[in-house]
């Protein structure tokens, strides 16, 4: 059992999460509350990205669950990344040395269906983006015409001088409003028009996404030099990630689908015949053995009807099956016929009744005592770990 939940909390995931939920947590998390996307949300982007770091480091959350956040400030173990080097680390985008040369990179999500990487498509994403005035060539106005900013006089920042008590002042430096720290300005009838001096303009650019077959969730598809531009930097990248949505029927495992399928008690006794639907909509038909019979959990495959294989389509997975059968509900047969029926199914065992033994009600359990009792033995049992086994055999 883990000492603390706080970094699980945070991503929403329970302490047995795997790697894999504890990255797609992440992920779908750290694209919703990053500064590009939500500016005022910059301490949940932090605490997000701390809870990841420790935990997707088995070291870390190791250390984590047995003596929770403390032992991770004593172990000096936290805190090592900055949030944003985090999520470039993640995303693939540009490390510290691109950063100077290159614009930054921009991610978004992409909600995709099960049907689209199963069939392959193209969607059209449209973005907003920072584009180099054409009009001004990235100036800002007129070649020639830049002026010293008069309220900086060219330093590019300017000193206020503030009275912050009787005899004190304090000066405090900021970048010159005037001309955005650059110290040299266009005056009004220089300035561009069409740019208002800012080199660059907002234009909605349209991206053609392409979803090969076989595509997963979380992967990535790179649009090089497509993020915002500037004068003098190499655009950034814009980075799609691909976010599967759940699918009604199939679950996907690797490249193998899942499904449940519900068949009646008489079809799994005596055999059935069903169709079931592809993800590209083509009917199957699966059928039993004569004799063959179905248990209730039992599990199918069909080869090659699963999720295609990325960059080799023609291959494709397994198509696996979970049975689920329905039992009739209670008095279903009537008494007088049940008679019938037992001497049909195979015999039922005979017992004993002896002096020593007492009879007692069989009650139907209240679902929610039962699940309560449940969760709890879970937990004993992760408590006690392999030393679980022994005290059984020793009772
Ligand atoms: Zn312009
Ligand atoms: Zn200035």
């Amino acid at each position: 059992m883990v000492r603390e939940t706080g970094y699980y909390d945070l991503l929403c995931v329970s302490p047995t999460a795997s790697v894999e939920e504890i990255k797609k947590a992440y992920r779908k998390l750290a694209l919703k509350y990053h500064p590009d996307k939500n500016p005022n949300e910059g301490e949940k982007f932090k605490l997000i990205s701390q809870a990841y770091e420790v935990l997707s480091d088995p070291q870390k959350r190791d250390l984590y669950d047995q003596g929770g956040e403390q032992a991770i400030k004593e172990g000096s173990m936290g805190g090592g990344s900055s949030p944003m080097d985090i999520f470039n680390m993640f995303f693939g985008g540009g490390g510290r040395m691109q950063r100077e040369r290159k614009g930054k990179n921009v991610v978004h999500q992409l909600g995709v269906t099960l049907e689209e990487m199963y069939k392959g498509s193209t969607r059209k994403l449209g973005l907003q983006k920072n584009v180099i005035c054409e009009k001004c060539e990235g100036y800002g106005g007129k070649k020639g015409a830049l002026e010293k900013c008069s309220n900086c006089k060219g330093k590019g920042v300017q000193i206020k001088v503030q009275q912050i008590g009787p005899g004190m002042i304090q000066q405090i430096q900021s970048i010159c409003s005037d001309c955005q720290g650059q110290g040299e300005k266009f005056n009004s009838k220089d300035r561009c028009k069409i740019c208002h001096g800012h080199k660059v303009e907002r234009k909605k650019k349209i991206l053609e996404v392409n979803i090969d077959k076989g595509m997963k969730d979380g992967q990535r598809i790179t649009f090089n030099g497509e993020g915002d531009q500037e004068p003098g930097l190499e655009p950034g990248d814009v980075i799609i990630v691909l976010d599967q949505k759940d699918h009604p029927v199939f679950q996907r495992q690797g490249e193998n689908l899942v499904m449940r399928l519900d068949i009646k008690l008489a079809e799994a006794l005596c055999g059935f015949r069903k169709i079931i639907r592809t993800l590209d909509n083509r009917p199957l038909i699966i059928s039993t053995q004569p004799g063959e019979v179905i248990k209730h959990g039992d599990i199918r495959c069909v080869q090659n009807e699963g999720m295609p294989i990325y960059k080799d389509p023609f291959e494709r997975g397994q198509l696996i099956i979970q049975f689920q059968v329905e039992f009739p509900e209670k008095h279903w047969l009537p008494e007088h016929l049940m008679f019938q029926l037992e001497r049909l199914l195979p015999p039922r065992d005979d017992v004993m009744m002896t002096d020593d033994m007492e009879e007692v009600d069989l009650c139907e359990v209240d679902v929610r005592t039962k699940e309560k009792n449940q969760s709890r033995e879970a937990y004993e049992e992760d408590e006690q770990g392999p030393r679980g086994e022994v005290q059984c055999q020793t009772q």
